[in-house]
């Protein structure tokens, strides 16, 4: 099955909001502080980061409230979910994107790469897999190692 090309990709907060719209959900205060924040931030956060960061900034929201909200919209595809050894992390990008794991800081950032074609057709010689999307995961030290 061809993955629905109708669908837009979410790349605002505008989007993400259209996006909850589209599928029937609503968008309490409470959902929308979560989307604003994850667009702002630009960085993936704990649940209890984005929680602790919605109370620092007065708009109180309970830590149940936050969890569920952040299950339905990830759940859904509006927000990104990275599975940790410590736990999950959300992020503002749904569709498929790459990350550079910084290992002295324990950050994810986001980043667009663009394989060249010669790469993907060699994967796909390789397995048979016909490729539609990729992901990979960078490591590395911000500080030069001695
Ligand atoms: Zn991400």
């Amino acid at each position: 099955m061809q993955k629905e090309a109708t669908v837009k990709q979410i790349r605002s907060l505008e989007d993400a909001v259209e996006r909850c719209q589209l599928l029937g959900m609503r968008v309490s205060r409470q959902r929308r502080f979560i989307l604003e924040l994850l667009w702002q931030a630009q960085e993936h956060l704990s649940a209890r980061e984005i929680y602790d960061r919605l109370n620092q900034q007065g708009k109180g929201i309970g830590h149940t409230s936050v969890y569920q909200n952040l299950e339905a919209l990830s759940s859904q595809g509006i927000i990104e979910c990275v599975e940790r050894s410590d736990g999950r992390l959300y992020g503002n990008i749904s569709d498929s994107h790459s990350h550079v794991n910084c290992l002295d800081t324990n950050q994810i950032l986001d980043v667009e790469i663009q394989l060249p074609e010669s790469l993907l057709r060699e994967v796909e010689e390789r397995t048979g897999v016909r490729i539609t999307e990729y992901s990979i995961n960078f490591f590395g030290y911000r500080q030069v190692q001695e």
